[in-house]
């Protein structure tokens, strides 16, 4: 029982999060690798689809399922976690580098005093010595840095949704589902939540699209958004945009896709005068399919593009509308 690899799904929705089904389809294979077994941690009161998580690859789901962790209560996450893991001992933790993930999981880290390197892209193991190597961008984005724990275990890992692809479910694989109690005497608890305020937004939102429709600073000013509305609109996408269109001010935040926007991975995106930077490649190049429309044929876009189109976009953009529309 001491070698397994843990991954983290949400409670607040009693349904298991999409980025949980993504870990346990690569915790999988880094299993498969390191000949051990992988097992799933759930959170929540009367979670459902559990069954889920075993054909996705999970082994054993440990099952914590008390109304004291109806809400994101990260205090009591934290403790539900900690005694889960000296139970266990596990070799190799990751969780989604969610809200929820992002607040408690480093807490769990610093109080068995081992590392944690978040927002990993990629997760691979060392056989030899045993070792998961994560895989992030540093140094603002220029190198990808590959971080190992060597001394202290578990080794542990915060991983974005959509960076890694879901595998199909297979319904006939067979596992077990472990119930653990919940003792919330040994946790303190700081914070009471007296209220969660869902976020009302009536445009399709990044990290739920099929399609994106990405501008970059080629648009050349804000209302020029407006014609990449347009083509949104058309094929019922979602609009991003690069950190330059950002920082210009044309378009807010909450659009931004790359290392420091949201991480994305939609069947379809289509940028339109993004010039491909590393840090926006690392928030999209996951997508199924790419298209880029830009300008200059040496744009490093076109290298990651699935179909380029050297153009003007003010030309092509309004042309594939007329198209789309007819
Ligand atoms: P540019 O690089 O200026 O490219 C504009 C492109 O538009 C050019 O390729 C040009 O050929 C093309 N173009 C111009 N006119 C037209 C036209 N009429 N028709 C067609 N094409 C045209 N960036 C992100 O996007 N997301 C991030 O999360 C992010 N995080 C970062 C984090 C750090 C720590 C750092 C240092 C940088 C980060 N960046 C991020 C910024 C990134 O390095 C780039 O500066 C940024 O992505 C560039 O945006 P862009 O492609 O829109 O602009």
């Amino acid at each position: 029982m001491a070698r397994e690899t843990f991954g983290e799904c949400g409670p607040r929705e009693r349904a298991v999060r999409s980025v949980a089904y993504e870990l346990l389809s690569r915790g999988r294979e880094l299993a498969d690798t390191l000949e051990t077994e992988l097992a799933a941690v759930c959170f929540g009161h009367n979670v459902r689809d559990v069954d889920q998580l075993i054909a996705y690859g999970a082994d054993k789901v440990y099952l914590v399922d008390s109304p004291d962790l109806a809400d994101n209560q990260e205090d009591y996450l934290t403790r539900a976690l900690l005694d889960l893991i000296k139970t266990y001992n596990p070799e190799v933790v990751v969780a989604g580098a969610t809200a929820l993930g992002r607040a408690f999981v480093p807490r769990v880290a610093s109080i068995l005093h081992v590392g944690l390197t978040a927002d990993c892209t990629g997760l691979a193991i060392n056989t030899e010595e045993r070792l998961l190597l994560q895989t992030r961008p540093t140094f603002g984005g220029n190198i990808m840095a590959t971080i190992t724990s060597p001394s202290r275990r578990p080794q542990m890992a915060t991983v974005r949704p959509r960076v890694f692809k879901k595998a199909r479910p297979d319904l006939t694989r067979r596992g077990e589902v472990i119930t653990v109690p919940f003792d919330k005497s040994k946790a303190i608890k700081r914070y009471d939540i007296k209220q969660f305020i869902d976020e009302v937004t009536e445009t399709i939102k990044l990290e739920d699209a099929d399609i994106i429709v990405s501008g970059g600073r080629g648009l050349g000013k804000p209302e020029n958004f407006a014609l990449l509305q347009e083509l949104a609109t058309t094929l019922g996408a979602a609009l991003g945009a690069s950190r330059a269109a950002v920082d210009e001010g044309w378009i807010p935040y909450s659009h931004q896709v790359g290392q420091t926007g949201k991480t994305v991975c939609p069947r379809l995106y289509i940028a339109c005068g993004i010039s491909g930077a590393i840090q926006h490649l690392a928030g999209m190049q996951t997508s199924d399919t790419i298209v880029a429309i830009n300008d200059d044929p040496n744009a490093p876009i076109f290298e990651v593009a699935t179909y380029g189109i050297v153009g003007d976009l003010f030309e092509v953009v309004p042309a594939l509308i007329k198209k789309l529309k007819e």
